[in-house]
């Protein structure tokens, strides 16, 4: 920390984002990624708006809002475009919440919420999951908090029914309750088909898991016309070019090909299925997945053994060393072959 670095942040621990190595090729399933590239007009889209990046990008990001409405039949007026979904779970964390409305949201979830209520100066609680490592809707009732749910859930990747989050809605009319559905995609019920009828509601999504975009930076948000606008108003006010003119194009792009990212998921379950069956007959227990990974750990071995024996069989996964989940690793769902790979060394392992 240089001297000059103002106090308010003394405290503050930054999220760390999973290993991005540079040299070594690694089958990498270790955050999240898609297993396919985009589209290729995707990446056509990209090259022919860097012929303009001489230009400032669209601040109201049009296009995108447009077809996005489209997508969910919904209007431009209940979508904000942002680089990358945690730009939106900041700005929400920023326009929701302040000393006087604190946060909740569980122990075991996204390790960037805690990361932002203390960016943000907000307090927060951590709802304890249930043993099985389910949300227990009840904990959220009449919360007096603003709520953040991943649903599904990281790095458990359990859901909740939309019904559930429902329960939730009803029981706080005077809180928001942010819905980050990052990895929905997967085999989850969304909450879009919600926002009308509540004015609480938040919604984020990503482009990055799904949408085979993780490196583009798109996210958005969905929700009421008034709460997009708060969340407007802190965007013009950080950055209001916050999206490149190569991403929004992109993106709009992906939207165009919506039915081969549809297509991928679908092959993504497929394999996510198979992987559970064979790591469950090698001794494992994993939990019921709706996300582009698995969440395991087995009896016989520690979640930082695997992962630091895998890595030197060059297979990388996620371990936490937060103490309630040291036992498990989160393994992203990748192709079959990266996954028949991964079984492989895994049996080796268990059998040195
Ligand atoms: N929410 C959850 C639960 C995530 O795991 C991630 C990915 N790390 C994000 C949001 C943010 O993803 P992105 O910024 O790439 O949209």
């Amino acid at each position: 920390m240089s001297r000059f670095f103002s106090e308010k942040y003394a405290e503050l621990k930054p999220y760390v984002p999973g290993e991005q190595p540079q040299g070594r090729q690694f089958i990498k399933l270790n955050t999240n990624e898609n297993a396919f590239p985009p589209h290729p007009a995707v990446t056509e889209a990209a090259a022919e708006a860097a012929k303009s990046l001489h230009l400032y990008s669209d601040p109201e990001c049009r296009i995108l809002r447009e077809k996005l409405a489209e997508r969910y039949s919904l209007t431009p007026e209940e979508f904000v475009i942002v680089n990358g979904s945690d730009e939106v779970l900041n700005f929400a964390f920023m326009a929701f919440c302040d000393r006087h409305i604190p946060v909740i949201f569980p122990d075991i979830t996204y390790g960037f919420y805690p990361v932002f209520a203390k960016l943000n100066n907000i307090p927060y609680t951590e709802i304890p999951l249930q043993e099985d490592l389910t949300i227990r809707v009840r904990d959220y009732l009449q919360a007096a908090a603003t709520i953040f749910i991943a649903n599904p859930n990281a790095p458990t990747g359990i859901a909740l029914k939309r019904e559930q989050i429902e329960e939730i809605l009803q029981a706080n009319p005077y809180n928001v309750v942010v819905v980050d559905e990052a990895y929905v995609d997967f085999g989850a019920e969304s909450c879009i088909p919600l926002v009308r009828e509540y004015d609480n509601l938040l919604v984020t999504q990503t482009f990055s898991k799904a949408r085979s975009l993780a490196g583009g930076r798109l996210g958005y948000g969905v929700g009421n016309p008034e709460l997009i606008r708060d969340l407007e108003t802190i965007r013009y006010s950080t950055n209001p070019y916050n999206l490149d003119s190569m991403t929004l194009a992109a993106g709009a792009a992906c939207l165009d090909h919506d039915d081969y990212n549809r297509q991928n998921c679908r092959t993504i379950m497929r394999t996510r299925e198979n992987a559970r069956r064979e790591l469950a007959d090698l001794g494992f227990e994993v939990t019921d997945s709706k996300a582009n990974f698995l969440f395991a750990r087995h009896p016989g071995i520690g979640g930082e053994e695997l992962y630091l024996r895998l890595k030197e069989r060059g297979i990388l996964i996620r371990h936490f060393s937060v103490e309630r989940i040291k036992d498990y690793n989160r393994i992203s769902v990748g192709t079959e072959e990266q996954m028949e790979a991964l079984v492989a060394a895994i049996k080796e392992i268990l059998n040195a």
